[in-house]
């Protein structure tokens, strides 16, 4: 069966062209599934007889996945999304709100990439689950365009940050990012879509080779290869050193800043030897580095208090000198901030 919505449309032409599909009415079959997330009624399309509709029915679908549960954050206007695909695992996604422009208010969605995690950081809520399974295409796109039916503003980035490692289900994310940025999908331009990594470097190597025109966020959270392996065991399939090849040579390649994220752990992270050895690790590499606190609900790490961020950032600055933001995440009372998402809701 060929999903409407999980194949873009050039990918959606070839399958079906010898149904009597030109490029033009798979565009419109493409832009119906994903935007209203249904078949395409009698009559809807120009392009299409309503025999050949009928015949296509036979061999394409509009699967749905099915929305479990939605939680507003009081603090932050923050919102997490529980969904249900195609099996019985659940997983999450995000609605990040940008409204500080009041002309232009819109919104970030927060996908995930799998359910569940294979990678383990000691961070994460979604670690500790352990892998269940990748997600489709589909599955992905949908997150959106649910969300953006459930939203009075438009959906403008989506960042591949949710559930999973998105580098272990290339294809399938690709895919998903692809259809997201086709105008005739859900038309979010591709630097604003991020695909982020904890490190997989065959997964670098072939977004580098393939070109692709995503944004790559690197999780990096330390530069201590010993300290990074505590914290990130991925380190041991995929070394400081052969990730940092890959991401210089993604940087020779598209000559774009590489940005790292970097989990804030109160006294794991933020101290200056932690500042200069990645200075030592980025030296001639221009980077961005996206400093995001911890969200661990079990408590075990702490994120810094005030003083030691406001050093750690003066580390930063003397020895790394290159721009570093602070990223918001929100929804902590929803636990929809980045490193809790578990695919279940919180206690009542
Ligand atoms: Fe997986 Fe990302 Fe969590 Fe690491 S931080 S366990 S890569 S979901």
């Amino acid at each position: 069966m060929i999903f409407l919505n999980g194949q873009t449309s050039g990918e959606l032409h070839a399958a079906l062209a010898s149904a009597g599909v030109s490029l033009r009415l798979a565009r419109q079959l493409l832009r119906t599934a994903v935007r209203t997330g249904a078949w395409p009624a009698p009559g809807a399309l120009s392009e299409v007889s309503p025999r050949l509709l009928e015949r296509l029915r036979d061999v394409a679908a509009v699967p749905r996945l099915t929305r479990l549960e939605r939680v507003e954050s009081a603090e932050d206007g923050f919102v997490k999304y529980l969904f249900r695909g195609d099996g019985p695992e659940t997983f999450e996604a995000v609605r990040i709100p940008l409204l500080h422009r009041p002309e232009d208010p819109k919104y970030v969605v927060c996908v995930s990439s799998q359910a569940g995690c294979a990678l383990g950081c000691v961070f994460c809520a979604t670690g500790r689950l352990g892998f269940r399974r990748d997600l489709a295409a589909w599955e992905m796109v949908e997150q959106v365009a649910q969300i953006q039916a459930d939203s009075p503003h438009p959906v403008r980035g989506v960042v591949f940050m949710g559930m999973g490692e998105p580098l272990l289900n290339y294809d399938a994310v690709i895919r998903a990012a692809r259809i997201l940025s086709e105008p005739c999908g859900m038309a979010i331009a591709g630097k604003a879509i991020s695909i982020s990594t904890a490190g997989i470097v065959p997964g670098i190597r072939r977004f580098t080779a393939e070109k692709q025109p995503f944004r790559l966020v690197v999780s990096l959270t330390a530069a201590d290869p010993v300290l990074r392996r505590r914290l990130m065991p991925v380190e041991a399939a995929h070394p400081t050193a052969e990730l940092m090849a890959a991401v210089r040579e993604y940087h020779a390649a598209t000559g774009l800043r590489v940005t790292f994220a970097w989990i804030l752990i109160a006294g794991v992270n933020t101290r200056e030897d932690d500042a200069r050895q990645l200075a030592a690790l980025t030296r001639d590499l221009p980077i961005t580095l996206d400093l995001i606190d911890v969200n661990d609900p079990t408590g075990r790490f702490q994120p810094p208090s005030r003083a030691e961020l406001d050093a750690f950032r003066d580390a930063l600055t003397a020895h790394v000198g290159m721009p570093v933001a602070r990223r918001y995440s929100g929804g902590k009372d929803i636990h929809a901030a980045c490193g809790m998402l578990a695919g279940r809701l919180p206690p009542a």
